[in-house]
């Protein structure tokens, strides 16, 4: 049942810590895969990324030393919008919708890409320290860790957005599951499902191929990353999904409530 304190809480926030005009459009400038968005759902977002400004810690990994990463206001916000937007087209106020949030606190952030934090046993059991540094981590309940270079260079430039892909696998761990199936209405789970492994089957054949692939080929590597990369694509990069899997990007308008090619609410969600 949805905390009533909670929702007056939120609202009061909303009507004291709203993000400076000044702020807001700084960072709107940059993120330009909300250009075409319309205004009221624009005006949602800053919103969302409101209270989750106010309700998350977003600090610095490395506070001393050479390498040390000061965490500006300018910073904060752009990772609260791109985090927010994966939420932007949930139905009900936006003190529900940042619900889906609720289980993390922190989210930390890196001057690079950083060693992993946990280990990783293999199918025989052994048990291996990754030295791969990586630019991103979720963890279930846990804090989400960010490497600020990569989130800074943008899609555009990087082909990848390092914040909507770590709060989407936040989103797909919501059922405790990670599985590239975050919970939705019962009655959308068969269909999603089936578009989604559709999709992650046919991609796998053709970087197996080693074809060359317009989506990242790490969204191969399992059916999690699959679902974090489209997520991303979804948003950045809307047409070529809808070209490549037209199946699962309607599943995946129907899952987030948003058409983002037309940069609308979904009437019908
Ligand atoms: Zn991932």
């Amino acid at each position: 049942m949805f905390n009533w304190l909670k929702t007056k809480r939120r609202e009061r926030a909303l009507a004291s810590y709203a993000i400076p005009d000044e702020q807001w459009l700084r960072a709107l400038h940059e993120l330009s895969f909300l250009d075409h968005y319309e205004p009221a759902l624009v005006e949602r977002l800053r919103e969302l990324a409101t209270l989750f400004l106010v309700e998350k810690s977003i600090t610095s990994g490395a506070e001393e030393g050479e390498h040390a990463l000061e965490v500006t206001p300018h910073m904060r916000i752009i990772i609260a919008i791109q985090a927010c937007v994966l939420l932007l087209g949930k139905r009900g106020t936006v003190a529900e919708a940042i619900e889906d949030f609720a289980n993390f606190e922190n989210v930390i952030v890196y001057p690079g890409d950083f060693p992993q934090s946990y280990d990783f046993e293999d199918e025989f059991g052994v048990v291996h320290k990754l030295d791969e540094p990586v630019a991103g981590e979720s963890w279930q309940g846990g804090p989400v860790l960010l490497s600020w270079p990569s989130i800074d260079a943008g899609y555009v430039e990087s082909g990848m957005s390092l914040v909507i892909h770590e709060f989407a696998h936040k989103l797909d761990m919501l059922n405790g599951d990670i599985d590239g199936i975050p919970p939705m209405p019962a009655e959308h789970i068969e269909a999603y499902r089936a578009a989604i492994s559709d999709a992650f089957e046919d991609f796998c054949i053709h970087v197996d191929a080693n074809e060359n692939t317009a989506i990242d080929p790490y969204a191969a590597e399992a059916i999690d990353e699959f679902f974090a990369v489209t997520c991303e694509v979804f948003f950045e990069e809307p047409e070529l999904l809808r070209l490549e899997y037209p199946d699962y990007f309607e599943r995946l308008k129907h899952y987030f409530g948003i058409d983002s090619l037309q940069g609308q609410l979904l009437e019908d969600a």
